[in-house]
């Protein structure tokens, strides 16, 4: 075969992926041929994705969010290799292969509506869990405008305007099994607890609580659950062991996984109609007032709850509604009183009205 030194030459493969012929990049794109190609998605341990966004001069899809790194496997590379150097090439980073976890390879073939290119690959994917900070990823010149960072929940329900912002796959119905592995990498488990706190000791509302061990300041931190993002069937799944979840969305809660991850998963804040603690966005417990030495910490589920739920109240305390119920939320006169607390799904709600 002739080559000419500033072709870029690809591998075609079979059906069975077996390497039968090599052609041009471009006349593989144009004709269609079966290639192979890789996909790395980075994802955060809070459970985010991060996009490598589009160069406007890309010859495909041109702006839009992608995969965080993704290429062609070169003539001569395995799928693993090839992820490898794209991360380096793409993001600056060079990882060892025991860090990447395959997602396994899907058949895929797509055309660029407006190019006329199509895409006709094995992919195979992989998923890296990157810890650090997303600003300290190298920006690929001319290839990418840089990265943006959504919450793996978020891509899984795109609504249509947001959806115009994606390259097509993100909302295919392949890119869903590729959400569900993410989700499950992604569940650091271990739930953050300020110093000035003690957990599980006992408490008089119920069980074991959270209670102050230093003075509290309104407005100040005092935990942050973790977790992996669980629906309503892996609640069940995981069995009666009482309120191990904080719901973040829709039929979505953050829990452990396991037994094994309960202790370090728990924050015991138990629930009181006269609560010193809101939520601040979906899963950070603040202070609502100034927290005393020894006082229990806790919270009304008001601020946090959508669910079918009733739960007969002992909390104790003087206004106590005696039975709570997972839609309290809905009621006028504590949507005033926890305004600015409330989970910011529920706060969405309630400004939606
Ligand atoms: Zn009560």
């Amino acid at each position: 075969m002739k080559r000419t030194p500033n072709i870029e030459f690809l591998d075609i493969v079979n059906e069975d992926d077996v390497v039968i012929d090599q052609k041009p990049r471009s006349e593989i794109h144009g004709l269609g041929l079966l290639h192979r190609e890789i996909h790395v998605w980075f994802v955060t341990p809070d459970g985010k994705i991060i996009f490598q966004h589009r160069a406007k001069d890309k010859e495909t899809y041109p702006d839009l969010l992608d995969v965080t790194v993704g290429g062609h496997v070169e003539p001569g590379m395995t799928y693993e290799e090839t992820a490898i150097k794209e991360m380096e090439e793409e993001a600056g980073i060079h990882v060892d292969p025991k860090e990447l976890f395959p997602l396994g390879k899907i058949r895929r073939r797509s055309v660029d509506t407006i190019t006329g290119k199509i895409n006709n690959v094995f992919r195979m994917q992989y998923a890296y869990i990157y810890e650090g900070e997303v600003s300290d990823l190298q920006v690929e010149k001319g290839k990418s405008l840089g990265f943006e960072v959504w919450s793996i929940d978020r891509i899984g329900s795109l609504k249509n305007d947001e959806k115009k912002r994606f390259v097509p796959f993100i909302y295919s119905k392949e890119l869903t099994a590729v959400l569900e592995e993410l989700k499950k990498l992604t569940c650091k488990q271990t739930s953050f607890v300020s110093i000035k706190v003690h957990k599980g000791l006992p408490s008089k509302i119920h069980g074991r609580g959270l209670f102050a061990v230093s003075p509290i300041s309104k407005d100040e931190v005092v935990a942050k659950k973790a977790g992996c993002i669980l629906n309503g069937l892996d609640l069940k799944a995981f069995g009666p062991t009482g309120h191990i979840e904080l719901q973040i969305a829709d039929d979505s809660y953050l829990g452990p996984k396991s037994m094994e991850d309960f202790e370090k998963n728990m924050i015991f804040i138990n629930h009181s109609c006269d609560p010193n603690v809101g939520i601040r966005g979906d899963r950070e417990f603040v202070a609502m007032r100034d927290i005393e030495i020894g006082e229990e910490l806790a919270i009304d589920y008001a601020m946090i709850d959508d669910v079918d739920s009733v739960m007969s109240c002992t909390c104790g305390s003087v206004n106590c509604r005696k039975t709570v119920t997972g839609r309290d939320w809905e009621k006028p006169e504590l949507q005033r009183k926890y305004r600015g607390y409330f989970s910011k799904y529920l706060e969405d709600k309630i400004v939606r009205g």
